[in-house]
């Protein structure tokens, strides 16, 4: 089977096509025949040396697959040979024509959802879901801003709170990325490069601000985000990549709150929760992945460099 191997830390290019033996699923595991992989940013961050932790070498890269059972190993039950599946954090790496997962995080993908979009589901999803309702607590009614809602996390989190009845502000860096918003239900789209996005939200809510921001950039939006909550606001910082400067007294005056989200560290029952509910979802089709760009796995390392070039437009897959 093919898969991409990085033998050393660094740019896309270290990611390399290469001829493997074939996978056996050990007690526990299913071996999935992967027909889309899911990129996202955190698979570039370690790709290039920058997650905080070194895999050992050479490893393939990718976390999110959807595909086709092709053995389960002992003990596992509640998928079976050729069932159409999709998983997460996959043992082996995603970026394969093989991948092996622990058999809790492979979950049924409905006959109509796509492979590509089936890819989509793992990271953006569950990170978006966890955000929205376990850490930002979001109700029916609520005030949503999903700065940065163009992307991966930021389509999936329009559908689930569209789905959960919040009103959504969506925004987004291009003509494209806004018109997307739109579609996945967004009731009001702004532009974050536009500085007058704030005053314009502002006056979306009369001035009150929102309940929940679930926030993409924080090093460049943190401080701003304050100052656009309701009381007993809270903003999930989701997305950062570096440091910026608040002033707490704007969380002081409004009983408001900053939280953060790592999906690792997210309890393996609540993710089962989480998939539990994203199947009903996809089954009633009222979540529908948007896949933005398919490209092949050889061409890993341009969908590297597309993931982390904006602007962004819903999510991007390898398809094998
Ligand atoms: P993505 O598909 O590349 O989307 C990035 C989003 O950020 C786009 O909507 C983009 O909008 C938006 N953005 C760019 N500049 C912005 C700005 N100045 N203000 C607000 N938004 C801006 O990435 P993703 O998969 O959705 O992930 C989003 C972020 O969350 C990434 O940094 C990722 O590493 C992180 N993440 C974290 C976790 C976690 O566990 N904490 C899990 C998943 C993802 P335009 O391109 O339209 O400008």
């Amino acid at each position: 089977m093919k898969h991409i191997r990085v033998h050393e830390l660094g740019e896309p290019e270290v990611m390399r096509l290469e001829e493997a033996p074939e996978l056996k699923p050990g007690p526990g595991q299913v071996l999935m025949r992967v027909m889309a992989a899911g990129v996202n940013p955190v698979d570039t961050y370690v790709r290039a040396g920058l997650y905080g932790y070194t895999p050992e070498l050479p490893y393939t890269p990718g976390s999110d697959a959807a595909g086709v059972v092709e053995a389960v190993g002992d003990g596992v039950r509640h998928v079976a040979k050729g069932d159409r599946v999709y998983g997460g954090r996959a043992v082996s790496g995603s970026y394969a024509e093989q991948a092996l997962f622990d058999a809790a995080h492979v979950h049924p993908l409905p006959d109509a959802v796509t492979f590509a979009q089936g890819a989509c589901l793992g990271i953006p999803y569950v990170t978006a879901y966890a955000a929205l309702f376990l850490s930002a607590k979001a109700q029916p009614r609520q005030t949503l801003l999903v700065h940065g809602a163009s992307g991966g996390v930021g389509t999936a989190a329009v559908q689930l709170a569209r789905q959960a009845q919040v009103t959504v502000i969506g925004t987004a860096g291009s003509e494209a990325g806004r018109r997307l918003v739109k579609e996945q239900g967004a009731d009001v789209v702004l532009d974050h490069r536009d500085p007058a996005h704030v005053e314009e939200l502002l006056r979306a809510t009369e001035g009150r601000g929102v309940d929940v921001i679930l926030e993409m950039l924080a090093n460049e939006n943190l401080g701003q985000d304050l100052k656009l909550l309701a009381p007993e606001g809270r903003v999930v910082v989701i997305g950062c990549r570096g440091t910026v400067e608040i002033d707490p007294r704007e969380l002081m005056v409004r009983d408001a709150a900053i939280l953060g989200i790592r999906l690792k560290n997210l309890p393996q029952e609540q993710a089962r929760q989480i998939h539990a509910h994203l199947g009903e979802g996809l089954r009633a089709g009222t979540l529908r992945p948007v896949v933005g760009k398919e490209l092949p796995l050889s061409e890993a390392a341009e969908a590297h460099r597309a993931v982390m070039r904006p602007p962004a437009y819903g999510h991007i897959v390898l398809m094998l």
